[in-house]
């Protein structure tokens, strides 16, 4: 991003459409756009964007997403419909990746969440795949690789492997896997595992430390015992403070 386009207002806010849920504009057809409603003020795009559904590859994968999306889904049938979801997104991806004919998965894991993935493995084998997996510190290669010094490290002292998503990935990619499964990688490394993979990826789950692996809990009580997370950091604060020094003090 250049300095020009950081000044440039930010012009789509969906988040912030203040039409009625399902009355907007890209709800239905003749619905009310918000400002800067990319529905109604994108068409180029939009119409480059449905080109690129146009490749085979792009449609089934699309198509199988979609079908998938209302399979999750129970009574359909019934009208009024009154929506009933069934299935957990470990069987979503199960089904998905039977639709497209995938027969090899690569679980992409964190170290933290060693049993969650052992757990992922076994499933997805009675299911029928084969499960490539790679943990994150594969590779043993210290931290000081890539420029941390020791006090940057969580245990200091110590040899501490570096998550390392992009030989995670080129690890995956020589199995041949046809669709990675993510599992708790930190933010970032995620980022990375995904320039990288030649697969399709989906994520099982997101690594959150403090929630339980449920990062919106705190968005959902940002209101009451998470509403510090609003406030100004606080050097002091015994929160951000590492346990070393609050042991000492
Ligand atoms: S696409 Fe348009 S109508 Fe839909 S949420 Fe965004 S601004 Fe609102």
């Amino acid at each position: 991003m250049t300095s020009t386009d950081k000044k440039k207002k930010v012009k789509v806010q969906c988040a912030k459409c203040s039409v009625e849920f399902r009355e907007r504009a890209c709800m239905k057809p003749g619905g009310g756009p918000s400002a800067g409603c990319p529905t109604v003020s994108a068409k180029n795009l939009l119409a480059k964007a449905l080109r690129e559904y146009q490749s085979p590859e792009n449609r089934e994968f699309a198509r199988h997403a979609s079908i998938q999306e209302g399979e999750c889904y129970s009574g359909r049938e019934r009208q009024p419909y009154v929506i009933h979801p069934v299935k957990p997104r470990i069987l979503e991806i199960c089904e998905f990746a039977q639709k497209m004919g995938y027969r090899r998965l690569g679980i992409i894991f964190c170290a933290g969440l060693a049993n969650e993935a052992a757990m992922a493995s076994d499933f997805y084998e009675e299911k029928g795949f084969q499960v490539a997996s790679v943990m994150c510190k594969a590779g043993c290669v210290p931290k000081e690789e890539i420029g941390l010094s020791d006090h940057e490290k969580i245990f200091r002292g110590n040899h501490e492997s570096m998550c390392n998503p992009i030989f995670q990935a080129m690890v995956a990619n020589e199995e041949g896997v046809d669709f990675n499964v993510l599992l708790g990688l930190c933010v970032g490394h995620d980022s990375l595992f995904f320039k990288y993979a030649e697969a399709p990826s989906t994520v099982l789950a997101v690594k959150d430390r403090v929630t339980g692996h449920n990062p919106l809990a705190a968005l959902y009580l940002s209101g009451s015992y998470y509403a510090w997370l609003k406030k100004p950091y606080h050097k002091e604060s015994v929160f951000f403070r590492p346990i070393s020094d609050s042991s000492a003090g």
